[in-house]
């Protein structure tokens, strides 16, 4: 069978990766004219790092990811702080493999690496996916170069503004959430001695909320300030913003998170915007994963995860049924629906989970943290998330 995947990112590598790996012919088109250093910290939890470690990629991201010991919780005023929960140890124990902080960067480079060691030519750069025709039991994609090429499969893996799903289903309809988020990375050098903490932690505060956590061999720390604003909706990885500006929007918050701020490198701002789960995504010969067709709000922390998930999975699904395309993108996207939307619906209502207005006061904001963030809720949460098993979920 032949496929083409439009976009070279996480969830395009990884189908590459592991479609490569079963025998099929793959074409991975890619708008990018080289694959540089964009991007930040994404964190993968248990569940996506077994797919790396599965595709042979976690052993190539040793020494550039991190694995903390665990994740704290901790108020924005008065900077106390609670433990969220275990990792490091805990975490490969519990379910098998390392909860990992990593640069987009490495991760991206780790995954070229692996699809490149099965076939040098399968990235072709500079090629924007641009027209989808399907006729004659076969899929043709046209690129904006003027390049042409046929497939009996096209898998959409073109992010958050895919031109495959809008050629599929028509356009979207993003709403602003209403929060903004500042993205920035730190030389840890630039930070006092106490906060050079091998810690993901978690900032919570009426309006308002902060991540941080350590990258590259714990010489980095990729901070995340999540905020309730209006007026600016711009969605985007490379939009620049102040430092004047992201101090202003954590104005009162805690020294320790002003001066993070402080030592940002380049801040970035984007807009985060909500869309409705899609209840389906395939059409013909032409299918979508990862943020083409479920993008998410970052605050599960499972956007990249679900990228590996889809596309470790749609591999499966082809070998499995590789004379029955329609029976194989049918039980691939059964299979997807329902972890997929629970987690988009489960990110949007963290918004409110960690800018609550109990937050405010002292007293009220321990009472709080102590209820949402007792043991059990957090298993609650989290738990179904990290102990998915692509290899023993059925196909
Ligand atoms: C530049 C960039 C920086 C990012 N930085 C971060 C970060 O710091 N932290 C974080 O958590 N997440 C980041 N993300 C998002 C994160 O990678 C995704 O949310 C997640 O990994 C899902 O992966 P995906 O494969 O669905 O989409 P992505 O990883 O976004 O990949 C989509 C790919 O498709 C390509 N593409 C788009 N349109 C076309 C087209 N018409 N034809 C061909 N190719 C096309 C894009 O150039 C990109 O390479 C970033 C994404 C991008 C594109």
């Amino acid at each position: 069978m032949k496929i083409v995947i439009a976009g070279a990112g996480i969830g395009g590598l990884t189908a590459g990766a592991a479609l490569l790996g079963k025998g099929f012919d793959v074409t991975i088109l890619e708008q990018a004219k080289a694959l540089g250093e964009i991007g930040a910290g994404v964190q993968l939890s248990p569940n996506a790092t077994r797919v790396l470690y599965r595709l042979g990629v976690g052993e190539r991201l040793e020494g550039l990811a991190c694995e903390p010991p665990g994740k704290r919780v901790r108020l924005w005023n008065t900077g106390q702080t609670w433990p969220l929960f275990d990792l490091g140890a805990a975490s490969r124990e519990v379910y098998g493999y390392p909860y990992l902080t990593v640069h987009r960067a490495d991760l991206h480079q780790a995954l070229v690496d692996a699809v490149r060691a099965f076939s040098a030519d399968a990235i072709r750069l500079n090629e924007k996916v641009e027209g989808i025709v399907q006729k004659g039991g076969k899929v043709e994609v046209q690129t904006t170069s003027g390049g042409v090429y046929e497939a009996d499969l096209l898998i959409g893996a073109d992010g958050v503004h895919s031109r495959v799903r809008r050629a599929l289903f028509g356009p979207d309809e993003p709403v602003y959430s209403g929060v903004m988020a500042w993205r920035g990375v730190i030389d840890i050098e630039k930070l006092p001695e106490h906060m050079r903490t091998l810690y993901g932690t978690n900032w919570v505060g009426p309006g308002a909320h902060v991540i941080h956590y350590p990258l590259r061999g714990h010489n980095l720390v990729n901070f995340v300030g999540a905020v309730e604003r209006d007026g600016w909706q711009v969605e985007s990885w490379s939009e620049r913003g102040t430092i004047d500006e992201c101090l202003a929007d954590f104005k009162g918050w805690h020294e320790d998170v002003r001066a993070m701020i402080s030592a940002i490198d380049v801040p970035y701002k984007w807009a985060l915007m909500i869309r409705e789960p899609m209840t389906r995504w395939t059409s013909g010969r032409a299918t979508l994963l990862g943020d083409a067709c479920h993008p998410t709000l970052p605050f599960l922390a499972q956007g990249a995860g679900m990228a590996l998930e889809d596309g470790y999975l749609i591999a499966r699904c082809l070998a499995r049924y590789d004379n029955d395309l329609p029976r194989a993108l049918g039980r691939y996207e059964a299979l997807r629906l329902d972890r997929t939307s629970r987690i988009v619906r489960g990110a949007a209502a963290n918004t409110t989970r960690f800018h609550n207005p109990a937050l405010a006061h002292a007293e009220g904001a321990a009472e709080y943290v102590d209820r949402e963030w007792s043991e059990e809720r957090v298993k609650e949460r989290y738990n179904w998330l990290f102990e998915y098993n692509v290899d023993t979920v059925e196909v």
